[in-house]
C-alpha cells in the first residue's frame, strides 16, 4: 500500500486458526460500522460498549458473538474499528471473515493494523517494532523488555534529545539569517550540547549487547586445539550426529551452529580447532581464523582440554585467548584417567571434568551453563533496540562526533548545521518521522496478518 492511497476498510482474523475457546476477527476504517450493520443482528452499535447477538449471512445464522465497536480516534489503529468474537473453531472463524469480505471490507495485509496505527499517529515506529518483538518473543524475559518500547520508552528518550539538538539547530540558524539581530551561538554552548547530546546516545548504545542478546539467544563457542572433544560435545549437547566426528586432528573446518533451548535461548558454536604454526595448511588457516572470531564474538567460551593428555603449549595459547572473556574451563575425556600436570594456568578444581562417551559430568556442565546464561538473559537493560535502530543510533553518533570536532576548530556553523540536520535525520528514522515507503513495507512485511 502505497502512504498515499485512500485508507480502505480492512478485515483479517486477529487471533491464531486452531481450536480455542474465542476467535476474534477485526475489521478497521470508514466502513467498519456499515460493514457490521449489514451482518450483525444488533443495530445502532455505541462505541465503547458490547452487544451481544448473532452474525448472519443472508439470514442464515452463522455464530452466536460479542461485538465490540470503537470510534476513531479512540482505537488501536486511530479508525473506526470493530471486533467480533465468535467461537474458536476455524471454519466459524473463517466463515465470518469471508462474510466481512463479502459485506465490503478487503483482506488486510501483514502488520496493516498496526501500520494504520503508526500512519495515524497512534504509536511512533519504535513502540510498532515492539509490537512485532512483543508477538515474536520466545522468552519471558524478551517480552517484558519489548512491552517498554511498547510503552515508548525509547521513542521518548529519542523525542528529548532530538528537542535538545532542534534548539540548536534554531540558534545557529537564527544567527545565519539574522545576523544583525541574533548574535550566532558560542561554541562552548555548542560544544557541551553536542557532547551531551552524544552521551545520551551512547548510553542506548551500551545496551546493545544485551538487546542483542535477548533478542538473538546467548552465544556460546566451545573452543579448545583439535582432538580434545569439541565437535563430540557439541554432538551430546545436540544429541545427534550433524558434526563429523573424527580422531585426525584439525578436520572441523567450519564453525557449525545450532540452537538450544534451555530456557534461555542458547546459540551453541562449534569451532574448529584454533591452532598456529607453520605447518597449517590455507584452508585450514582460514576455518582458524573463523574460530578465534567466534571464540571473540561468543558470549560464553566453554575451554575444553583433554585430561588424560599432557596440558600443551598450544592448549595455554588458547587459554591465553579467551581467559578475559566470560568462560567455562571443561576437562574432557576424564574416562580415560588424568595425566598429572603441574602448570596447568588456571585451578584444576574451577574446571568441570566430563566425559562426551560415558556422559559424565555433562549435566553438571549444563547447569552450570544455563547458571551462567540465566544471569545475562535477566540483566535489567534499559532500552532494547533492534539493528535498524541500532544502525541510526550509530549513524546519529558519527554525525554528532562531526560536529564536535567542527566546534572545537570554529568553524563556520552554517557547515555544522549540516551535521545537526544529519544526526536529527537519524533521530527521526528511529521513530518514523523521516521514513520511505521502501522502509516501512520491510518493517511491516514481517509481522503476522491480523496485527
Ligand atoms: P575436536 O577436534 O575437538 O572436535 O574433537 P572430536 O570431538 O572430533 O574428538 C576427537 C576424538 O576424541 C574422537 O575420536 C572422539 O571419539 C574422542 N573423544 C571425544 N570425547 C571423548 C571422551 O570424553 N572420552 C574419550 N575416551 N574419547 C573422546
Amino acid at each position: 500500500m502505497n502512504l498515499l492511497e485512500e485508507f480502505d476498510t480492512i478485515t483479517a482474523i486477529a487471533t491464531p486458526l486452531g481450536t480455542g475457546g474465542v476467535g476474534v476477527i477485526r475489521i478497521s476504517g470508514d466502513k467498519s460500522f456499515d460493514v457490521i450493520a449489514k451482518i450483525f443482528t444488533k443495530q445502532n452499535l455505541e462505541p465503547g460498549k458490547i452487544s451481544h447477538g448473532w452474525i448472519t449471512d443472508e439470514g442464515k445464522k452463522i455464530d452466536e458473538v460479542i461485538v465490540l465497536p470503537f470510534k476513531k480516534p479512540h482505537s488501536y489503529t486511530g479508525e473506526d474499528v470493530i471486533e467480533i468474537h465468535c467461537h474458536g473453531g476455524v471454519n466459524v472463524v473463517r466463515n465470518i471473515l469471508d462474510i466481512t469480505l463479502k459485506n465490503g471490507a478487503r483482506m488486510a495485509e501483514r502488520g496493516e493494523f498496526t501500520k494504520r496505527a503508526f500512519l495515524n499517529h497512534k504509536l511512533d515506529l519504535s513502540q510498532a517494532e515492539a509490537v512485532a518483538d512483543l508477538i515474536h518473543a520466545k522468552t519471558k524475559n524478551f517480552a517484558i523488555q519489548s512491552a517498554k518500547n511498547l510503552s515508548g520508552v525509547l521513542g521518548q528518550k529519542i523525542s528529548e534529545i532530538k528537542s535538545k539538538l532542534f534548539e540548536v539547530l534554531s540558534r545557529i540558524v537564527a544567527g545565519i539569517d539574522f545576523p544583525e539581530d541574533v548574535a550566532e551561538p558560542e561554541y562552548s554552548y555548542l560544544l557541551d550540547e553536542f557532547t551531551s547530546a552524544k552521551k545520551e546516545i551512547d548510553k542506548i548504545l551500551t545496551c546493545v549487547k544485551t538487546s542483542d542478546v535477548l533478542r538473538q539467544g546467548v552465544k556460546v563457542a566451545i573452543v579448545g586445539k583439535p582432538n580434545v572433544g569439541k565437535s563430540s560435545l557439541f554432538n551430546t549437547f545436540l544429541n545427534m550426529e550433524r558434526a563429523i566426528v573424527t580422531d585426525i586432528a584439525g578436520t572441523t573446518r567450519d564453525v557449525i551452529k545450532e540452537n538450544l533451548d534451555w530456557d534461555v535461548p542458547i546459540t551453541i558454536i562449534d569451532t574448529a580447532g584454533i591452532r598456529g604454526g607453520n605447518e597449517v595448511g590455507k584452508v585450514e588457516e582460514i576455518g582458524i581464523e573463523y574460530s578465534k572470531q567466534s571464540a571473540l564474538d561468543a558470549d560464553l567460551v566453554l575451554f575444553l582440554f583433554d585430561i588424560s593428555s599432557q596440558f600443551e603449549k598450544e592448549d595455554a595459547e588458547i587459554y591465553d585467548l579467551i581467559k578475559d572473556k566470560k568462560h567455562i574451563i571443561v576437562a574432557n575425556k576424564c574416562d580415560l584417567g588424568t595425566k598429572a600436570s603441574i602448570s596447568l594456568p588456571f585451578n584444576i578444581n574451577n574446571a568441570i571434568k566430563i566425559s562426551t562417551i560415558s556422559e559424565f559430568g555433562i549435566e553438571d556442565l549444563k547447569e552450570k551453563i544455563k547458571n551462567t546464561v540465566a544471569n545475562f538473559a535477566t540483566e535489567e537493560t534499559e532500552f532494547i533496540t533492534n539493528k535498524r535502530q541500532q544502525e541510526c543510533l550509530y549513524r546519529c553518533k558519527e554525525s554528532l562526533i562531526r560536529a564536535i570536532e567542527a566546534a572545537e576548530l570554529n568553524e563556520l556553523q552554517d557547515l555544522i548545521s549540516i551535521d545537526v540536520k544529519a544526526a536529527l535525520i537519524a533521530l527521526d528514522e528511529i521513530t518514523g518521522e523521516v521514513i520511505t515507503d521502501e522502509i516501512l513495507e520491510n518493517i511491516f512485511s514481517h509481522f503476522c496478518i491480523g496485527k
